[in-house]
């Protein structure tokens, strides 16, 4: 069946609003299942940090009252084609005209008003979605919001929900009076089936347990997700809806991360012509202000500095990593004691490491290409991005099998010839450590080395397939 109407709700999408892999999927995977020959369009926050650009061609198409609890709140309805997609923005000042995505102390607030404005602009905007496809735990109740309140409305009875964890780690947890104060439900819904979690809310929780069809990001973290260690207490409702469970990996913007075309870079290239990913990495080292060294290698660190990206694990054989003739380039940002740790050692071994504690796009792009290894040891990982990214530079992952790392990163075999990475088993920093030294070992044979390069640079980590899945999880979900 084609032109099935999807709304695919997000709280972050690039290139608008971005922290991490919630973003790039956001922007890509629509993009992707409008191709394939989907009627999507994405709904997301108009937040204060949207740039201009885009701000300026945003439409105003009306605008709605909603009440949260006593308030009654105005949200205004703004519309962007970009890339072929068209996103909506909801506008209130009071809620999203502020610095930063999260983390503010009214989140519970923020989000129940961008639930329910995504569910009650339908109307208005005239676009009635066979499906609302939610991701995250931002967009977790709008399942509970449409069983409980609008389902009893003509207009919102047939409409279908699949919600995707993209990390179940963050669920949006809240004392439990919001469920009257702002989502005005009643207690009913709070019980050990429904959003009840520990005597308070839990939004993630009550997209599991409304949503038609669960999905996330890859089918390993699916499986994981079941067992208690990466269940984040919410491994038994995971079992209960196991049923509805699908894995489908995410894939990556295969245009908008072309080494071939990327003006982020310091130069083009591609598989038949790598003199460009050579240039790349002496500009990175020159421009980091590390010893312009070829014979050295790179590794890469692009990531949230946070406890599940297993860098504890560098932080115990940091000073063996640094015996090593290699040179770390770590751009991030996070908990104080990682951001601690990369600026010290940047300070004692500025001949080895620079640590950029920061967001920055840019330089995100200009260490995936001018880098010979992407080191990225992750406690669990729904799915991972940048080891996609990685391969797509060119730059050969070190991971741990976890997740999505464990679904996308085959290791390197010697005897074989086959693989794309090294990865190893175990959450131990010696383990890790012994890969990354088999993996300089192998850098500095040109002849295999390149072979992984080229083999990185082909491999097809695209969207084509995912959304493909996608889009036969949607058919299901309206035959059902
Ligand atoms: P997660 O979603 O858990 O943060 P992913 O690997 O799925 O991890 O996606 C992370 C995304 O965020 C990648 O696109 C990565 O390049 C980007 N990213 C992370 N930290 C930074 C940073 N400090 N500056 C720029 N981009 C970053």
């Amino acid at each position: 069946m084609s032109n099935i109407k999807i709304l695919f709700a997000a709280s972050e999408a690039v290139p608008f609003a971005k922290t991490g892999g919630l973003a790039d999927v956001a922007g890509s995977l629509p993009k992707a299942l409008k191709k394939a020959g989907a009627d999507i369009r994405v709904v997301m926050p108009k937040y204060k940090g949207i740039s201009k650009s885009y701000t300026e061609q945003m439409q105003f198409i009306g605008s709605i009252y909603v009440d949260l609890g006593w308030r009654h709140q105005y949200c205004g309805i703004l519309k962007l084609e970009y890339e072929d997609v068209i996103f909506y923005f909801l506008d209130n000042e009071y809620y999203f005209n502020r610095d930063g995505l999260y983390g503010h102390y009214d989140e519970a607030e923020q989000f129940t008003f961008f639930c329910k404005s995504l569910i009650e602009m339908l109307p208005a905007i005239d676009f009635q979605p066979d499906i609302i496809h939610c991701n995250d735990w931002q967009t977790g109740v709008v399942s509970l919001l449409l069983d409980a309140r609008y389902k009893k409305n003509s207009y919102f009875k047939n409409i279908k929900t699949i919600y995707t964890i993209h990390n179940l780690k963050y669920q949006g947890v809240f004392p439990k009076e919001i469920l009257t104060d702002l989502l005005n439900v009643g207690w009913e819904y709070f019980t050990v089936n429904g959003i009840e979690f520990y005597d308070q809310v839990n939004f993630m929780k009550a997209g599991l347990a409304f949503s038609d069809i669960i999905s996330t990001v890859s089918k390993t973290y699916a499986e994981e997700i079941k067992y208690d260690f990466f269940g984040e207490n919410l491994s038994e409702m995971v079992r209960r809806r196991s049923g509805d469970l699908y894995g489908i990996i995410n894939g990556i913007d295969f245009e908008e991360n072309n080494p071939a075309t990327d003006k982020r870079l310091f130069a083009n290239y591609d598989v038949d012509h790598l003199d460009g990913k050579s240039a790349n990495k002496r500009m990175l080292q020159e421009s980091l202000g590390l010893p312009v060294n070829n014979d050295v290698p790179v590794i890469g660190i692009i990531s949230r500095l946070v406890d599940q990206k297993g860098f504890d694990l560098i932080a115990c054989v940091f000073d063996e990593i640094l015996k090593e003739n290699v040179q770390l380039v770590i751009l991030g940002s996070g908990e104080a004691k990682y951001e601690h740790m990369f600026s010290e050692a940047a300070s004692h071994h500025p001949d080895k490491v620079s640590s950029s504690i920061k967001y920055d796009a840019v330089l995100a792009q200009r260490i995936y290409a001018g880098s010979d290894m992407f080191l990225m040891p992750s406690l669990f990982e729904p799915c991972g991005l940048s080891q996609l990214f990685s391969l797509r530079y060119g730059t050969i992952p070190i991971v741990r099998e976890t997740g999505g790392l464990k679904d996308t990163i085959q290791p390197y075999n010697e005897y074989t010839g086959e693989g794309n990475g090294f990865s190893f088993t175990n959450y131990n920093a010696h383990e890790m450590l012994h890969i990354l030294r088999k993996a300089i070992y192998y850098y500095h044979n040109h002849d295999i080395w390149n072979m992984l390069v080229r083999r990185g640079m082909t491999l097809d980590f695209s969207w084509e397939k995912s959304a493909k899945e996608y889009m036969d999880i949607y058919q299901k979900m309206l035959c059902k």
